[in-house]
């Protein structure tokens, strides 16, 4: 075999990508659109810097450029050949919000001139999602023949979430019996595009996620999915490998967002974790490994969120270190005001200065563990002693108060109050999936088993070109 790798990712990916040519096309003309949106907004950011008096609407605008932007839908596009009447549908223009937008110069570029429209979508409290334009999401109106406005749409959410499922939340605005508008806020589902990659961390997860072209909101999700099993903070090595399967979200042929990781496998150091999203109702669920452990109710490895950011912090590691009596923990080197959160359930036990530790919080969990947070620069709101706080919320922020040479956070796992190594703590079992449900379960999860499965063995193969190709 002379198969190269990345000829070799191509070709496998190939035949797992959803052939969907429509979800193709569009997202390369989403990809161009937001070139063009972008160099739009530079010139716009300019000509304000050259104080050009502000006409209203786009007319100083070069109407090339115009043109791209506010697609006419041709009239019989959504139609098949035989649909008989096209003379009655709509024309359908669309544009996108950009930066510096307001509700007029949006509508100008739709041609809509119409005052009393403006007026109502300014004062109505039903149309309250245009009082905000969020740049690159999309305004549609649809026009009869006679040039008469049949509804206008702002797409102000396209990723939304509802119900365990994908939405895009829209605000309709329609002419109304009495000649003035009417708004309503309308929800359609989303597509859900599934995706599967694989990657091998050289440099960091970052750098390997990026490689394979796994969104940031992804790989951030793999990290809180084995938030339990891995810090990820620290304990990634050169060559740990993980295999993914998740879900892009799609709205009127555009990928509007990252769904969510239905499907994971991550080999740390050798030690091999994966997770499946599981829903018993089809509305909530959560994280399971393949043998149906929750992978949710256990201790956070970390107290800081996995980042781009963090990531980049240059973990400085020293483990039950002991410059003075009492002080015993990890420590993560972190900038002033890094958010830190709780490791597990519990109630707050001490939020306050604590000696060499300076601000702290400590933690009270179950079975005689608790969890102590140091040198922090302040404390969250609202984290006083006999608060309840749940795993991962914020408590405070990184300092370098007390006894501390630099901002970082000391962070404690004790038992009995008495510092441990938490690795080598046998951790309290979370509630595994009910019996009743492990029969939905296994019947849910085979096809990500299969699909991980077919991916490791992928990866296996590429690593073995690889390495013939090194020789
Ligand atoms: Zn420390």
């Amino acid at each position: 075999m002379t198969l190269q790798p990345d000829q070799a990712k191509r070709e496998v990916f190939a035949s797992h990508r959803p052939t969907d040519s429509e979800y193709r096309a569009a997202r390369t003309g989403l990809l161009r659109g937001a070139l063009i949106a972008s160099t739009l907004a530079l010139c716009i950011g300019a000509a304000a810097l050259g104080m050009v008096p502000p006409t209203p609407g786009a007319a100083e605008l070069p109407e090339q450029i115009l043109r791209q932007d506010v697609v006419a839908v041709p009239p019989g596009a959504a139609l098949t050949e035989d649909d008989p009447a096209p003379a009655s549908q709509p024309f359908i223009a669309e544009t996108r919000i950009r930066s510096g937008d307001t509700l007029a110069t949006a509508l100008n570029r739709l041609d809509l001139n119409d005052p009393a429209l403006l007026a109502f979508l300014t004062r109505d409290p039903k149309a309250r999602s245009a009082y905000k334009l969020i740049p690159g999401r999309t305004v549609q109106a649809a026009a009869s023949q006679q040039g008469e406005l049949q509804w206008l749409r702002y797409v102000h959410t396209p990723g939304g979430e509802g119900m365990g499922r994908g939405v895009a939340r829209i605000l309709e605005v329609r002419p109304n019996a009495i000649g003035g508008y009417s708004a309503s806020e309308i929800e359609q589902n989303t597509d859900s595009l599934v995706q599967v990659a694989v990657g091998t961390i050289s440099r960091s997860l970052f750098a390997a996620t990026d490689d394979a072209g796994i969104p940031d909101a992804i790989t951030s999700q793999m990290a809180e999915i084995l938030s339990s099993k891995i810090d990820f903070l620290r304990d990634l090595r050169r060559g740990d490998q993980f295999r993914v399967v998740y879900e892009m979200r799609g709205h009127e042929g555009r990928i509007v967002g990252a769904g969510r990781v239905l499907a994971l496998e991550f080999t740390n150091q050798g030690k091999k974790h994966e997770a499946v999203w599981f829903s018993a109702d089809g509305i909530s669920g959560g994280y399971y490994s393949l043998d149906g452990e929750n992978l949710q109710g256990a201790f956070l490895q970390n107290a800081i969120k996995f980042s781009r950011i963090s990531s980049t912090f240059g973990i400085r590691k020293s483990p039950m270190h002991g410059e003075w009596e009492g002080h015993a923990g990890v420590d993560y080197a972190a900038p002033t005001g890094t958010p830190i959160h709780a490791t597990a359930d519990g109630v707050v036990e001490v939020a306050g200065w604590k000696s060499g530790y300076g601000n702290t919080v400590i933690i009270k969990h179950r079975g005689k563990i608790s969890t102590l947070y140091g040198h922090q620069s302040r404390l969250a709101d609202g984290i006083t002693p006999g608060t309840r706080v749940s795993q991962g919320q914020l408590i405070g922020y990184v300092g370098s108060t007390g006894w501390s040479t630099g901002s970082h956070l000391h962070y404690e796992f004790r038992i009995n109050e008495k510092p441990v190594d938490p690795l080598s703590v046998v951790m309290p079992e979370s509630q595994p999936i009910e019996p009743s449900q492990r029969e939905a379960f296994a019947l849910a999860t085979s096809p990500y088993r299969q699909q991980l499965q077919v991916l490791a063995s992928f990866q296996d193969n590429v690593q073995d070109v690889s390495s013939v190709a090194r020789r």
